[in-house]
């Protein structure tokens, strides 16, 4: 690499790190991080290290050791201009998002471009094309693809897993401990509780410096998880970064701890697994999981033996201390403390018979089981006289009823299996399942205060009611529960039906919305375990163009897809411009997104391929490409060097600059856009020609509509 020339370096930027290689910090710019190793992005992990270049660019880059560039990429898009280094040692090093490469490998990216008439390089070199020094300056810093200008860097071992690089450099000033922003306690079947709710909750606590603790004992039945949301700080800059490690001790043993040193590519989309994706998907947090959810194949934990890292009923019943421990790589630490309790789920928010003083509680046999009463009725001379279900029985009970009772209870061994009140019950109500794994949670809503507990069947199954409040109750139920991809649900002699459907992994299966108007296909890869799908039916509309048909809503959405599942939505085989139609899906944001697939005209559908469960409708996009602040303007006179504008469309949306031509002087050419700003920039090496010059441009939408523009401006 002759061409190049080699920097002093300042010590300042040297590694004195004593196990390392004796690695050079990869740029002058700044020894200041944005993000860390092992961060959460949508879909995979963060594979290296993001150095602040404080919004400038064009800070030289370097070589860290000897070795050669192995490969070059170039997109408008992701890592933007890239350069790999192979280096003698065997390691792989990536640098992203550069302004430019060294003169040298700018020109062959430009001789590369011309030939081929596209934006887009990818090159691999042999060892003996650009070889490198350490120190040399191989590359400038920028913000070329995704994101503000920074240099994005990462070390790889010998078979290009990621590691993290901060194992390589003390250069990083750190003394801050990591903070705990949140904690969540999630159950992780149906006959699982946090202080008395079915559903995932966020605990309080309390913090004096590095120490954080509960505020209350947390009292915990069945098995839970728990979620930590951290984020981590240094010496002088305002970012958040994700924490190095975290760890659990419950009753002073480890029980789980995460650790981010390497991630392999193969394993990156885990990350979904290794955060609460529950949480992600509904608050947006990125918290850490301090339990294995299934499927998850990374090598990042260390686990107490036969443990997953979920506490409660296997750690046994009474009182236990747990510590939550995290650090960052210099070893800043926070610790979270605090007590739960293990209780059996029984009777919180049922009231039990003592409460009540009933007087009467009468075992009996039905059905081969053993069951007791528990009323304050004079069940004396009662006689079973079905032979029937449940039902059946309870049906019978309610007959004998004096009307002066005020409830039954219904006890197989230990557990309420049947709960009735017989005070006011308030009729409005409002219902919401909340999905999760293996179960399901029912909570019922009341409009008013309801004074008596809600009755609840599910698929011919009395389930107790928990009441969380005045007005809300849960009921939690096991997909076991299902028979026949029905659920049947009975809120006080209401009936409601939802069909749910059990999808096995590692099996194709199909599931359809009632009107089977949209299809999901779900492959031998598409999930990491059994999930219990719902489509359900709205009216949602995406703004500012036509709708055709109904909206979709698949759930669960609070669980992570391994690999793609398809969507497929149908429309009416005489549809007019059904090749204008495309699939889009509603974002948290709010905003629809057009999802490219393709349309088959033929069989009247249009297909997509998703990694999540999301809301869909099928929407027209009839509306052509804007071309916008064309540069120069038409029939303008001057010294040109350069023709800008800037490509827009509102619904469907421009997918890539090869759905943009530029025509300069009936030559096609290479430009550069910016897919943040949709800004297109030619800039030739040669001046324009004086006098006229023309230009044409071309742009298609993502449903193929298509925009031209042309124009003529003079050189002095
Ligand atoms: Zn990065």
């Amino acid at each position: 690499m002759k061409y190049l020339i080699t920097f002093l370096i300042f010590l300042f930027f040297q590694s004195t790190n004593i196990f390392a290689q004796d690695y050079l910090f990869p740029t002058s710019a700044s020894n200041k991080l944005t993000s860390t190793f092992g961060e959460f992005r949508p879909g995979h992990f963060h594979a290296g290290l993001d150095i602040k270049t404080f919004g400038k660019e064009g800070f030289p880059v370097f070589a860290i050791e000897d070795g050669f560039v192995w490969k070059i990429r170039v997109s408008p898009f992701g890592y933007g201009k890239a350069i790999y280094l192979k280096l003698n040692d065997g390691k792989f090093v990536v640098y992203a998002h550069l302004q430019k490469f060294s003169p040298e490998i700018e020109e062959f990216v430009y001789q590369k471009q011309q030939k081929t008439k596209k934006y887009r390089v990818v090159q691999e070199f042999s060892s003996e094309k650009f070889p490198v020094k350490k120190g040399d300056v191989i590359a400038f810093t920028g913000k070329t693809g995704i994101g503000h200008p920074h240099l994005h860097f990462e070390i790889r071992d010998k078979f290009n897993v990621p590691m993290n690089p901060l194992k390589f450099y003390s250069n990083i000033e750190d003394t801050k401990p990591p903070l705990i922003q949140k904690f969540v306690v999630e159950s992780q079947n149906f006959e699982s509780q946090v202080n008395g709710n079915f559903l995932a909750q966020e605990i309080p606590f309390t913090s004096n410096g590095k120490f954080y603790s509960l505020k209350d004992t947390l009292e915990i039945s069945g098995s839970v998880g728990l979620a930590v949301e951290i984020s981590d700080v240094a010496n002088g800059v305002t970012n958040s970064y994700a924490p190095y490690k975290v760890q659990l001790f419950v009753d002073s043993l480890l029980t789980f701890e995460v650790r981010y040193d390497e991630i392999p590519f193969e394993t990156t989309r885990q990350v979904e697994l290794d955060r609460n994706y529950r949480f992600l998907r509904t608050h947006k947090d990125k918290m850490n999981n301090l339990f294995l959810k299934e499927g998850n194949e990374l090598r990042n934990y260390k686990l107490s033996p036969n443990s997953d890292g979920t506490v409660g009923i296997k750690n046994g019943e009474g009182i236990h201390d747990f510590e939550i421990k995290t650090q960052d790589y210099f070893g800043n630490t926070s610790i979270l403390k605090g007590v739960f309790r293990v209780k059996e789920l029984n009777q919180i928010g049922i009231f039990s018979a003592e409460e009540k003083n009933f007087p009467t509680e009468q075992v009996f046999s039905f059905g081969g089981k053993d069951y007791a009463f528990l009323t304050d009725w004079n069940l004396k001379n009662f006689k079973i006289s079905t032979n029937g279900n449940i039902r059946e029985l309870t049906n019978a009970l309610e007959s004998q009823n004096d009307l002066e009772a005020s409830s039954l209870i219904l006890v197989e061994k230990d557990k309420t299996i049947y709960e009735k009140s017989f005070g006011e019950n308030s009729e409005q109500f409002d219902f919401e399942i909340q999905f999760h794994e293996n179960f399901g949670v029912l909570e019922t809503k009341f409009t008013e205060v309801s004074k008596s507990f809600p009755e609840i069947w599910i698929n011919g199954i009395p389930r107790p009611a928990f009441k969380i409040s005045e007005r809300i109750f849960q009921t939690s139920f096991s997909f076991d529960f299902l028979n026949e991809d029905f659920l049947r649900i009975e809120i006080n002699g209401k009936e409601i039906i939802e069909r749910v459907q059990k999808i096995t992994k590692d099996k194709e299966k199909k599931t359809f919305s009632e009107d089977q108007k949209i299809q999901v296909d779900f492959g031998r890869t598409s999930l990491y375990q059994d999930i219990f799908v719902t489509v359900k039916e709205g009216n949602l509309q995406v703004p500012n163009t036509e709708t055709l048909g109904k909206s979709y809503e698949v759930r669960p959405y609070e669980i992570p897809l391994k690999g793609a599942a398809s969507i497929k939505m149908f429309y009416p085989s005489e549809t007019l411009d059904s090749d204008k139609l495309g699939i889009f899906y509603l974002e948290n944001n709010g905003k629809w997104y057009f999802l490219e697939g393709e349309n088959n005209s033929e069989k009247a559908y249009f297909e997509t391929k998703v990694l999540s469960l999301e809301k869909f409708v099928l929407a027209y996009d009839r509306e052509l490409p804007q071309i916008l602040n064309v540069y120069p303007k038409n029939s303008a006179k001057g010294n040109f060097d350069k023709i800008k504008f800037r490509v827009k469309d509102e619904i469907s949306g421009i997918k890539d600059e090869e759905s943009v031509s530029l025509t300069v002087n009936d030559e096609i050419v290479v430009f550069e856009f910016d897919p943040e700003t949709d800004e297109i920039l030619y800039k030739p090496r040669q001046n324009f020609k004086k006098g006229k010059n023309k230009f044409s441009i071309e742009v298609v939408d993502k449903v193929g509509n298509k925009q031209s523009f042309k124009s003529i401006f003079w050189v002095n």
